[in-house]
């Protein structure tokens, strides 16, 4: 839809990319923001009064602006700049103090990444709780009997809910909003990972009513190694901080420190000034295009997984059939309203007779890019009995053009493994 418009496909035009859940290819206002930081105006911020510093400074917090509105956070403040996802997380969990929580357990959901797990276990030593996880389908899907049991592992004594807005190895949209209200009648602090979320559908962080959201600049068309943990007031400002050294502070003795107020009580050291400016940048063309997106990879997902339900010796994981009743619904409403049981943007699966990396490595050479193995959800792919999984992940520059080279080269493929 908008692959004219990510300098990349000129210059490969001769590569089918399906890897964007795992990063995704970057948007030209994002490459000429970062380069105009670079040549124009290349100076840390928030620290000297020269003028291309602050110009710099001016830049880094209009990304900030940028990306309060993508989120609709209700004030700027709340956006915290960090290096990605991984980060906020990790933030999160060694900052909170035992006054914010109320609760014994740590609830997660099977399908989380990486990320959204080792730090819970941290803490969870850390403050003496326990670690739940809420259940999936043996096909990997949440839809009503997994929500029920969810729902009521939630009046359980839980401190902590920690999950996906959606799944990176399933594609699942998580109904978060209606989750978050249950948890804030419970007194449940909510932290939502939205790094799958973010390029696909609009969030509102305000009417979802979490207490935390995260996620990453490389996986919404901006840069590597930059990201944002958004939190409500009161949360950043409990909330200790991670990064502990330059700018963050307002006053230092050799035994002592007052810290800056948020978001700059977490943004310690000099931060990737570049990459901020250009998820600024990112941000922008979100803001202005989300609707249509995820119209378009509505569409484009359609094809994709009816392509593969199509095909002998496939088995698909994750809410696909769901998504194909999607057909009916309008589109333009929030992801909040999304009902249970929908998927987005991406599509896992195995072969009943194939290996999966036999499978990739004859892909590859047909110049489809896209992953196998256990996508950072190591535990998923225990709970649903598999080694791993073949990923097809999509972005707003995929075209039917590259689902459909992408289904003739699988046929391909797997006439050669025969
Ligand atoms: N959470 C989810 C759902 C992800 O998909 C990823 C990356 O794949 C992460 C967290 C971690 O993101 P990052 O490595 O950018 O910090």
């Amino acid at each position: 839809m908008f692959t004219n418009q990510f300098p990349f496909f000129t210059n490969k035009p001769e590569q089918v990319y399906l890897d964007s859940a795992a990063t995704t290819q970057k948007h030209q206002s994002v490459i000429k923001a970062v380069n105009d930081y670079h040549c124009l105006s290349s100076a840390t911020v928030h620290r000297s009064a020269y003028a291309i510093a602050n110009e710099a400074t001016l830049l880094y917090e209009q990304a900030r602006d940028s990306t309060a509105q993508l989120i609709n956070s209700p004030t700027v403040e709340q956006i915290v700049f960090n290096s990605g996802a991984t980060e906020s997380i990790n933030t999160i969990a060694s900052g909170l103090q035992s006054h914010m929580i109320n609760g014994r357990k740590i609830l997660i959901l099977a399908s989380e990444h990486h990320a959204n797990i080792l730090p819970w276990q941290q803490l969870s030593k850390r403050l003496g709780l326990s670690i739940e996880v809420v259940n999936l389908s043996a096909q990997g899907q949440f839809t009503q009997p997994e929500y029920d049991a969810f729902v009521k592992q939630l009046n359980t004594n839980v401190a902590i809910l920690a999950m996906a807005h959606v799944s990176n190895a399933l594609g699942n949209i998580y109904p978060v909003a209606e989750i978050c209200r249950l948890a804030r009648q419970r007194d449940i602090l909510s932290v939502i990972d939205g790094t799958q979320a973010i390029a696909h559908m609009p969030v509102d962080v305000d009417s979802m009513g979490c207490d935390f959201y995260v996620f990453s600049g490389h996986k919404m068309y901006a840069p590597t190694g930059v990201g944002v943990m958004y939190g409500k007031s009161k949360c950043l400002e409990d909330l200790l901080p991670l990064r502990l050294g330059g700018e963050m502070i307002t006053r230092v003795s050799f035994t002592d420190a007052e810290y800056q107020l948020p978001p700059l009580k977490f943004e310690g050291g000099t931060p990737n000034v570049a990459g901020v400016i250009g998820l600024g940048a990112a941000a922008k063309f979100l803001t202005l295009n989300i609707l249509a997106i995820q119209q378009h990879e509505i569409s484009l997902f359609k094809l994709l997984s009816s392509g593969l339900e199509k095909r002998e010796g496939i088995r698909l994981f994750g809410n696909v059939n769901a998504c194909i009743q999607y057909k009916g619904k309008q589109q333009s409403q929030h992801s909040a309203d999304l009902a249970l049981g929908h998927s987005i943007g991406l599509q896992s699966f195995i072969f009943n007779n194939h290996h999966l990396y036999d499978a990739a490595a004859s892909l590859y050479q047909k110049n489809i890019a896209l992953r196998v193995g256990h996508h950072c959800a190591m535990p998923l792919m225990n709970v649903l009995n598999i080694a791993g999984t073949m990923r097809v992940s999509i972005g707003c520059y995929t075209t039917e053009q590259d689902i459909q080279r992408f289904l003739q080269a699988l046929d391909n493929t797997l006439a050669e493994l025969d």
